[in-house]
């Protein structure tokens, strides 16, 4: 079958290329592929910037079909339409593990790195990872529930928004997109900020029923917060955008006592000013991955229609454009960019 396979370590050695069929092992199964998505890992695996083994088949957020399943499986038939965590392989015996965060375990392996990924026909999976697929959604949205799970774990769970609360988003990518209709869910406020090169995202976050999308260069999102009833700040920031400038802002942005949430990557140390996080109480989280609660809860929401995904899919390529569709992902146009393989 055809696949899009990290050659060698380094920058780039990205090929699409002939590799063999896989075949699922106890406990696997076999996947035949319908939609992945490019998500910025990908594009740190192309760059050599995010840990990888290669040579090894990218790709791990996507929705497919249950092909063939391996000796021992039990429950899943060929035919059911599903999704997918993307663990591959954990050690089942640490803190993480035996407490339910096994995405923070540290021997973990995840497809599309560490494990061959969807960037092909098929792909095998362990079947104790797979999610049926909402049957409300298509193979499209349903690429997206990789990221979906983050952003639910993040918010009902992590973080857990409440009712009432005034949530800023920083960051109107697909990430950020994902937190804030959460957050709406859960019955906040939400205000999404960008810049005006976001513009276009900016108004699909309008579309998506957030209270408010802010463009931060014409106008100023914390006087803005304290205007919509958070007098002393926002109860909940998401700095989703990975840009030193928006951490800031989401420090300052925030009442005494209130909630910062780290769900993207700046790629390198960056200058906060923790004296704030002192001085005014705040809680601090992160994310990382997510595990079966985000994604147990993040199908939910999608399945019951308080997130749309469909509108997040802004491009779809075939995969053997896949060049094409790395150049979009890269020049951050658009929300997310799809690679539908060949259906063999
Ligand atoms: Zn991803
Ligand atoms: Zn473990």
């Amino acid at each position: 079958m055809k696949a899009l396979v990290k050659r060698q370590k380094g920058p780039g050695f990205l090929e699409y290329t002939d590799v063999p069929e896989p075949t699922p092992g106890p406990g696997e199964v076999k996947l035949q592929v319908k939609a992945c998505g490019i998500c910025g890992t990908d594009l740190h695996i192309r760059h050599d910037t995010f840990p990888n083994f290669p040579p090894v088949v990218l790709g791990h957020e996507f929705s497919g079909i249950v092909v063939e399943v391996g000796p021992g499986v039990k429950g899943v038939v060929p035919g059911q339409q599903v999704v997918t965590e993307v663990v591959f392989e954990t050690c089942g015996r640490c803190r993480a593990c035996k407490t339910g965060y096994y995405n923070l375990c540290p021997t973990r392996r995840g497809l599309g790195w560490a494990a061959d990924g969807a960037f092909a026909s098929y792909a095998v999976v362990e079947a104790k990872n797979i999610h049926p697929m909402p049957n409300n959604l298509s193979f499209e949205a349903a690429a997206l529930s990789e990221p979906l799970a983050v952003c639910a774990y993040a918010v009902c769970e992590l973080t857990k928004v409440t009712a009432g609360d005034v949530v800023l988003v920083s960051g109107p990518g697909p990430i950020g997109l994902l937190t804030a209709q959460c957050a709406v869910a859960e019955g906040g406020r939400v205000i999404v900020s960008g810049t005006s090169a976001d513009a276009d995202r900016l108004r699909v976050a309008q579309e998506l029923g957030v209270f408010a999308a802010v463009d931060i260069q014409k106008e100023d999102v914390i006087s803005l917060i304290r205007h919509l009833g958070g007098e002393l700040g926002a109860d909940v920031v998401f700095e989703c955008s990975g840009a030193a400038p928006a951490a800031q802002m989401g420090i300052k942005a925030l009442r005494k006592g209130g909630k910062y949430m780290q769900v993207g990557l700046f790629g390198q140390p960056v200058e906060i000013d923790l004296d704030q996080v002192a001085i005014k109480e705040l809680n601090v989280f992160g994310v990382f991955s997510s595990n079966w609660r985000g994604w147990n809860r993040g199908l939910r929401l999608a399945s019951q229609g308080h997130v749309q995904l469909s509108p997040l899919v802004s491009h779809v390529f075939p995969l053997t454009e896949w060049e094409q569709g790395f150049h979009v992902a890269e020049q951050k146009q658009g929300l997310k960019v799809l690679l539908i393989p060949d259906q063999v």
